[in-house]
């Protein structure tokens, strides 16, 4: 295994948005809805997720107050299609009761809290861990923080750019530490992200542009937004579980030899 030094990660960024370009994650049209997305996608596919969405959205409960406001049965013969649905009902119900008594039902007054006191909170909360936290904290409240998922170490695993076993806080920092240059702040001479990404092809694992994804944010979340998307791209795409397609892949240039 090599130290991943950061310049191999801005090379991977730059690699993947000129071949991708953006990738608008996260498909929501709402921060609630990035919220209930985040908690639903927990052990199963998007696809499943955004038939569970599709299901509160018809019943017009796709809100804080619906949520409040339905009974933990019916909420869990909605979101059925996601999987592990009663743990995933009583998990949105902690959420929103959370919600009203630390802050006053209020997502905006949620979302103010600095970065590190409100990923403290969510942490806390019954069935959230790091990836849903940072989710909720970056997809939903621009908070500038990097999502790590199976498919981010699974590509640097086979990078030899992490130990197995690496912690999630570890790959967390290597990131951020790396990819906030892109935005502006380090004197790196990159061009900001934000900036760059006029090109807009529906590839990788590419959504529609929704209100969420186009809402205004800062160069470092915009980066931080993409990285994660462009990954999520090379995972389902080339870089499966239990196949690699190397040969298509756009990072295949960085395979180290020995691969
Ligand atoms: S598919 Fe191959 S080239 Fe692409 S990320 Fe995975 S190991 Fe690397």
């Amino acid at each position: 295994m090599t130290d991943p030094r950061p310049d191999q990660i801005r090379a991977y960024y730059h690699t993947l948005f000129s071949t991708w370009g953006r990738q608008h994650w996260w498909p929501a049209h709402s921060r609630f809805e990035v919220v209930a997305g985040a908690y639903l996608t927990q052990n199963t596919s998007w696809t499943n997720v955004e038939l569970a969405l599709r299901s509160l959205r018809a019943a017009k409960l796709l809100s804080v107050a619906g949520i409040r406001r339905t009974p933990v049965r019916k909420l869990e013969k909605l979101i059925r299609s996601a999987g592990y649905f009663r743990q995933k009902a009583r998990r949105l119900k902690t959420f929103v009761r959370f919600l009203d008594e630390r802050h006053g039902g209020s997502l905006t007054r949620m979302f103010a809290q600095p970065t590190e006191k409100l990923r403290r909170e969510l942490l806390a909360l019954n069935g959230i861990g790091p990836e849903t936290a940072d989710s909720i904290l970056l997809y939903g409240g621009n908070h500038p923080i990097f999502v790590v998922d199976a498919y981010t170490r699974r590509v640097l695993e086979r990078h030899h750019m992490i130990a197995p076993g690496a912690s999630y806080e570890e790959i967390r920092e290597l990131f951020e530490l790396a990819l906030s240059p892109l935005a502006g702040e380090g004197g790196d001479s990159q061009p900001a992200p934000a900036a760059a990404a006029t090109i807009s092809r529906p590839r990788g694992s590419s959504h529609s542009p929704s209100r969420m994804s186009t809402a205004e944010r800062t160069a470092r979340v915009q980066v931080f937004n993409e990285m994660h998307g462009l990954l999520v791209g090379v995972g389902k795409n080339f870089c499966q579980k239990s196949q690699m397609r190397c040969e298509l892949c756009p990072l295949q240039k960085y395979l180290p030899e020995e691969s």
